[in-house]
């Protein structure tokens, strides 16, 4: 508290200063007076300033405490002001009782109010009663004390003096009796925690030497023995000077860690209950003296002794009253608590019990000393079974040489665990996995062995082995799933180091949508079982298939020739899938796209995957029924396609979209009967793209819908324009793609449209592919048989390159059919081909349909096709797709290459 340098200076000089003003006082002299007086006025009034200014720097109760002791210290320097002025300057007797007598005992009243007011702890109300009686018992010895010594000569002695002189020379003693008394009750009740306790005990110090030398002046003047300069002057200036010091003392800073005593609980100190037992003593020995000294008693001292003793006897009742209450509340404290500790030590036991986990103890030596019963429940053995066995010894030789070394392990180590799996026997037999956690507790006095829970985890184990399974395999084929596949091939990768020594097939099923969409999944799933067998007899033993999941499988290859023999490898799948599959009572096709990726050409796993994701995409959009190995290029033209797909939405707003017309022309007559809609994409900067590369991207989007719409009203305003003013009547071809079908009422939109353009219903024909038989197969028909209810001419364009068969035709209600442009090549070769087309043509006009062979680019060919009598024909050597104006052109001009002599008609 005084720790600072300040602080101590500040005692020291203070100590010097009354170590100076005792010496002078002791040396006497002239200057003994002058020195005194203006001495203790000065001391007074800094004690005064100094008291205030620390007032308004504290709060609260503490704040009227030090404003009062600076309050009373004002009217202190009042007082010795007042003498220091007639007794010093005016050099004149000061006259008793004068003013400055009102200064010096005006402080007492203030002082003593201010001292009741230093803060104390919360106290109970018997506490409190028991501090007055404190209180009343110290007033009362020092009242007897004082009367003895001091009143009692004093009031003998002033019989003659006037009642007011002889009051203020009582005032004196009374005053050093109350400061007294107040003082040492505020040291009893003062609270330890105040920051101003040191302060505080100070001023009260302080109040003891004026309360001593008032008392000591008193009697002085009784005997007419006092002088200003005298010694006990020393007494004011050295209380003045401890006020001053304790007013510029630091307080304490506090730390309210512990709160304030609970109410009945404020501890009373040792000196607080001994202080009025002292005082008692003291005035009753002062009594005992007196008498011996008088030989009789005052009858004022036998009443204060009467009321010292029945304060004593009021102090004893409430001290036991107190006690009483005290230990009740004690005895019912003990009661409550150990309630508690029995209830927390049942709950811990039926913690332990109904725990899941056995929980017992054991020696270093693996003995079971304590043994909870859960282990009954858990692994069927009675606890008391097992208690005095080597856990090593009942828990089998392979599990207890584990258990050994385990208990080895945390022995060194106090507070040490270790969880180890070990097999277990259960009661009825069966073996159970259980987990160990051994905790090394034998330094803990309360347990001193190792702590061993045990939990049986095989179920959990098993559970867990199960998951891991069916997320690292695909449910339906029991091939390894994807995350399998990926990291068996983070391994490959990390075995072949960059070299050549492995590679990836992404394999799709060509038509597998179109089967589980037309046949439902039971069919689709009995195919992808099948398809799976297939690709695990197709591969060896040590390289992976796996199933992502739909049509996807995936291949890793690990050899040392890894790109040949992967090659190899999807040669040998393409043709294990070749032979037809049964399902139920159907024999299915699929064929399958494969993209190849190798690891040499690849920097990590992800980019490997992607690699032959490419692969596939491509060999997929290049028709399907093929394998395609990476090259980087692909990866440019997935960034192209990603462009396509951004310029595409904004093509039909610019404007971009234009339609080329190809002829179609009656094999027989050598006629145009009508054309071919044909969509172009005049592209800002790439120049025309053709309809092979965006009308697949128009699809994923959805934009095909709006463009669709687009190209048939184009198209019919463009052949209402051709028609008007002629009575020809032309037949206008525009592709329909399956999203159309998928997205949308297409029979209302192709109604909406004729009506718009006012084209007549029977000059339109949609031409689609054989997609839309196979998707979604009764939503379509439906929407076909509307079509079909307006008049609109239906033609199957592509023929025999999609998965339908000639019978599976039946069902719709085609009017046309459109052989393929690849088989018109092969016409002029290979007999077998020839004979291919020729079937075709036979077949679908026993169904009742037209023929139109598309593709044509020779005479050959045409001749051919003449000769089989298709009916239509298509073709560059007849007309290529041209701009309306310049298709308009064709048809009042006539072809470039005319069709020879017209064939007798069959039809
Ligand atoms: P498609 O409907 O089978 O159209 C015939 C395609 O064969 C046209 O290609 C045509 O230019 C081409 N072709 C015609 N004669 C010959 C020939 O003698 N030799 C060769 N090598 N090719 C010939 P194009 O215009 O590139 O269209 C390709 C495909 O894009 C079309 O095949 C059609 O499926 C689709 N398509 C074109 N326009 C549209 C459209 O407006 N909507 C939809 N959904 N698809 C369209
Ligand atoms: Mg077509
Ligand atoms: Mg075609």
């Amino acid at each position: 508290m005084v720790g600072s340098r300040r602080p101590r200076v500040l005692i020291a000089l203070v100590a010097l200063l009354c170590v100076v003003f005792v010496v002078i006082m002791v040396a006497g002299g002239s200057a003994g007076p002058f020195v005194s007086d203006v001495g203790t006025v000065v001391i007074v009034a800094l004690a005064a300033i100094a008291s205030l200014v620390r007032a308004r720097a504290r709060r609260g109760r503490l704040r009227v405490a030090w404003t009062g002791i600076g309050l009373g210290s004002v009217a202190y320097t009042f007082g010795e002001g007042t003498w220091t002025w007639i007794e010093t300057v005016r050099g004149e007797e000061v006259p008793f009782p004068g003013v400055a007598d009102i200064g010096y005992l005006g402080m007492v009243p203030i002082l003593t109010i201010a001292l009741f007011l230093v803060p104390t702890p919360r106290q109970s109300a018997a506490n409190r009663i028991r501090g007055f009686v404190d209180v009343a018992m110290i007033a009362c010895s020092l009242l007897l004390v004082s009367w003895i010594l001091v009143l009692d000569p004093l009031v003998s002695a002033g019989a003659s003096a006037t009642a007011l002189a002889l009051g203020v020379s009582l005032g004196y003693p009374l005053s050093g009796v109350v400061l007294v008394t107040v003082v040492l009750h505020m040291l009893a009740v003062l609270h330890r925690d105040s920051p101003d306790v040191a302060p505080l005990t100070l001023v009260g110090v302080a109040m003891i030497v004026i309360g001593a030398g008032d008392s000591a002046y008193t009697y002085a003047e009784l005997h007419n023995a006092y002088q200003s300069g005298d010694l006990m002057d020393a007494s004011w200036f050295v209380g003045f000077a401890l006020v001053f010091l304790a007013a510029r003392l630091p307080g304490k800073t506090v730390t309210r860690t512990t709160p304030d005593a609970a109410p009945g609980q404020a501890e009373p100190r040792a000196f607080a209950m001994l202080v009025p037992y002292v005082a008692v003593v003291a005035a009753l020995i002062c009594c005992t003296f007196s008498y011996v000294m008088t030989g009789d008693i005052d009858p004022l001292v036998s009443w204060g002794r009467s009321a010292l003793i029945l304060l004593i006897v009021c102090r004893q009742l409430l001290t036991l009253l107190e006690n009483r209450h005290l230990t009740r509340h004690l005895e019912a404290r003990v009661l409550e608590r150990t309630a508690e500790l029995q209830a927390s030590e049942q709950r811990f036991r039926a913690l332990v019990q109904q725990s899941s986990e056995s929980v017992a103890v054991i020696d270093a030596d693996s003995t079971i000393r304590y043994q909870s019963e859960s282990v009954e429940r858990i692994f069927g053995w009675p606890a008391q079974v097992l208690l005095g066995h080597r856990l090593t010894e009942v828990s089998g030789r392979k599990s207890g040489l584990r258990i050994a070394a385990a208990i080895e392990s945390v022995i060194a180590g106090p507070e040490s665990v270790t969880v180890i799996e070990v097999p277990m026997r259960h009661q009825d037999g069966r073996i159970r996995l259980a987990e160990m956690t051994i905790t090394n507790l034998l330094d803990d006095p309360a347990v001193g062995g190792l702590v061993l829970n045990t939990r049986d985890v095989h179920d959990a184990k098993e559970l867990q082995e199960q998951l891991m399974y069916e997320a690292y395999h695909d449910s339906l084929t029991g091939l390894p799933s994807r995350a399998l596949f990926r990291e068996r091939l983070v391994e490959a990768i990390a075995r072949c180091a960059g070299r050549d020594e492995a590679a990836i097939l992404f394999l799709d099923l060509d038509g597998f949508k179109e089967v589980n969409d037309s046949l439902g999944h039971a069919a689709g799933d009995a195919l992808l079982v099948q398809v799976a067998a297939r690709l695990r007899a197709a591969v060896r033993e040590e390289d992976t298939v796996a199933r992502f999941g739909g049509d996807e499988f995936g291949v890793i290859v690990e050899s040392l020739a890894a790109r040949a023999d992967a090659e190899a490898v999807a040669g040998r799948i393409t043709a294990a899938l070749e032979a037809p599959f049964e399902v139920g009572e159907r024999e299915l096709h699929v064929a399958v796209s494969i993209g190849l990726a190798c690891a040499a050409d690849a920097d990590d796993v992800e980019q490997l995957q992607r690699n032959a994701d490419l692969a596939m995409y491509r060999a997929k959009s290049g028709g399907g029924r093929r394998l395609a190995a990476y090259d980087p290029a692909m990866l440019a033209g997935l960034v192209e396609r990603l462009e396509l797909e951004a310029d595409l939405r904004v093509a039909l707003a610019r404007d971009e979209l234009a339609l080329h017309y190809q002829p179609t022309v009656d094999l027989r007559t050598g006629e145009i009967t009508g054309f071919e809609a044909l969509v172009r994409w005049h592209h800002p900067t790439r120049g025309m793209v053709s309809p092979l590369d965006f009308i697949g991207t128009a699809e994923a989007t959805g934009l095909i819908v709006p463009l669709g719409r687009w190209v048939l009203t184009e198209a019919c305003r463009q052949a209402v324009a051709w028609g008007a003013g002629t009575t020809r009547s032309l037949k206008m071809a525009v592709n329909v793609s399956v999203r159309q079908f998928e997205h949308g009422e297409l029979a209302t939109m192709v109604a909406q449209v004729l009506a718009e353009t006012g084209m007549p219903v029977d000059q339109l024909c949609l031409e689609m592919t054989e997609s839309v038989l196979l998707t979604d197969t009764d939503e379509n028909l439906a929407q076909l048989h509307r079509l079909k209810e307006l008049g609109v001419t239906l033609a199957m364009d592509d023929f025999g390159t999609g998965y339908s068969s000639l019978a599976y035709l039946r069902r719709f209600p085609m009017d046309t059919l459109k052989i393929d442009r690849s088989f018109v090549d092969r016409l002029g070769g290979e007999h077998e081909d020839e004979a291919l087309v020729s079937t075709i043509v036979r077949l679908g006009r026993s169904l009742g349909m037209t023929t139109v062979a598309e593709g044509i680019e020779d005479s050959v060919q045409l001749e051919f096709l003449r000769g089989l009598r298709c009916d239509y024909a298509q073709g560059y050597y007849l007309s290529r797709p041209l701009p309306a104006a310049e298709a308009g052109r064709v048809l009042v001009n006539g072809l470039a290459n005319p069709i020879g002599e017209p064939v007798p008609s069959t039809r």
